[in-house]
């Protein structure tokens, strides 16, 4: 009949759909075989930036902080914090001898685009100025501060208090910074105010601060995670193993190991076995696996698109699959194939489908949230300026959860690399170890931090790897790294 006949060619083209779908999607999904390969170039990565004095890959940068904090962190500190959308002050206190009593005052200043993309100068003036409005707030504009700056972006240091950008990643790209020491750049900008006097005792890349704050909770935490505009990984390294900064310590080597197991021999907690083995926190900059085409294997066209549209074309891949601030446009990439396809929004290509940054992470975390009705995911597109069927909603979803399930599956192979890494060198036939980890990706979005879990605890089976979320963790990590650089000098 007629009506047979209708209802056998909706069926059959409904079926087409969700095979062009399927086919879309699948290169996102990837294969353990995939996934243990990643895992395996991470850590060829890791090794080839802990020994290449040169520019590598994964940069493995020195971080010159020996130690995770034992408790006896103590009085006031500044700490300033750029890396996102936001540039956050804070004030910490730590309270005399008593353990775990922190107080602390913070205020968030947003850095409009055109500071991110405009003059270095414009830039650290700006910080400077939120940072006087934050001592007019806090009513401590003469008190001269100690104060520990986190800088998310990649740093060579040379100690702890001097980092010269290597190049900028996520939104910024502000001029005459590269090549620049940030710190000098930051008191230079305070001196030309000419208001109040800044102690910049420290500069801290966030993964470290997020470390930091973790351990001085749990003394197992040797790594730092950030998964949010961002992504990138720290960790505890022997420095047996810094084979590059052979060079910097010349005589002073000795020197800085002697005081690094002073250090461990004060009354605070002490770790199990290894607390006498020297060594310095390293941050990886694992967002840059993959800039020497190791993964072109997995890179899908969308994320070609997405590289070749950023600030930083050919830097960063491994960041590119993985953080927040392109998963969004990596869906958005394949979402505009899909409907030029005639697969979605009834094969019209809006406006605001082509429109670069429309899906924030947290449309993303909430498109996927296991609690939302598809009429919820049909309102939230809606807001966004789509106009969805149902067909449509279910399929938005689908996309979301493959490129976010992708970006954590990513990051566990990745973590999985780095816990082995730590496993070996402590000759271990079992690691336990916790991560201290931030970022809007991980802490809010519903699934990422279990697959992240999942994928680590397959990939390093060896590992007991717990991940500890941290509370206001790149500020007051910098604090405390501050406080532990100035107990060297009092
Ligand atoms: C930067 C890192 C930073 C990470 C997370 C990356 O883009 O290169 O230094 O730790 O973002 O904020
Ligand atoms: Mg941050």
């Amino acid at each position: 009949s007629k009506g047979a006949a209708l209802v056998s060619a909706v069926a059959q083209r409904l079926a087409s759909r969700r095979r062009q779908v399927d086919e879309t999607l699948a290169p996102f999904r990837l294969s353990q075989e995939q996934l243990q390969l990643v895992k395996t170039r991470m850590r060829a990565g890791l090794e080839a930036g802990l020994k290449s004095k040169g520019p590598s890959t994964i940069k493995m940068l020195p971080s010159f902080v020996y130690r995770t904090p034992d408790g006896t962190e103590k009085g006031k500190y500044l700490a300033l914090d750029l890396g996102g959308t936001n540039f956050r002050a804070l004030l910490v206190n730590f309270k005399k001898g008593l353990q775990h009593n922190v107080r602390l005052y913070h205020k968030i200043y947003t850095i409009p685009q055109e500071i991110m993309q405009g003059t270095g100068e414009e830039l650290f003036d700006h910080i400077a100025q939120c940072v006087s409005d934050f001592l007019d707030y806090m009513g401590m504009k003469n008190a001269h501060l100690p104060a520990g700056f986190t800088f998310s972006f990649p740093c060579e240091q040379t100690a702890i208090d001097t980092g010269t950008l290597v190049s900028w990643t996520k939104g910024y790209k502000a001029t005459d910074c590269e090549g620049h020491d940030v710190v000098s750049l930051l008191r230079e900008a305070i001196k030309r105010r000419n208001e109040f006097d800044l102690d910049i005792v420290a500069v801290v890349n966030d993964t470290v601060g997020t470390m930091m704050s973790c351990a001085y909770e749990d003394p197992q935490c040797e790594i730092g995670l950030i998964a949010g505009t961002g992504t990138n990984v720290c960790y505890m390294e022997e420095l047996k193993n810094i084979e590059k900064t052979e060079h910097k310590f010349g005589k002073t080597e000795e020197g800085e190991k002697e005081e690094h197991m002073q250090d461990e021999g004060t009354e605070g907690e002490k770790k199990e076995g290894d607390a006498e083995i020297p060594k310095m926190c390293i941050n990886t900059e694992w967002g840059g696996l993959g800039d020497d085409g190791s993964l072109d294997d997995i890179i899908t066209p969308y994320d070609v698109e997405v590289n070749q549209n950023s600030l930083n074309p050919g830097k960063q891949r491994f960041e590119k699959l993985t953080s927040g601030m392109y998963l969004g446009e990596v869906v958005r990439q394949v979402l505009l194939d899909l409907t030029r396809g005639g697969l979605l929004f009834r094969g019209h290509v809006t406006e605001t489908l082509k429109t670069p940054g429309i899906f924030q992470t947290k449309y993303l975390s909430q498109i996927e949230s296991d609690r939302l009705a598809l009429l919820q995911v049909r309102s939230i597109l809606q807001q966004l300026g789509l106009n969805s069927t149902c067909d449509d909603s279910i399929i938005v979803k689908e996309v979301c959860g493959a490129v976010s399930r992708r970006a954590a599956q990513l990051c566990g192979a990745g973590m999985a690399a780095v816990v082995e890494k730590i496993r070996e060198n402590r000759g271990l036939d079992h690691l336990n170890i916790t991560v201290g980890v931030d970022g809007a990706l991980y802490k809010l979005h519903p699934h990422f931090a279990g697959v992240l879990q999942e994928t680590a605890r397959i990939l390093a089976p060896q590992c007991n790897v717990t991940f500890l979320p941290s509370e206001e963790g790149s500020g007051k990590g910098a604090a405390l790294i501050t406080a532990v650089a100035r107990q060297k000098h009092d």
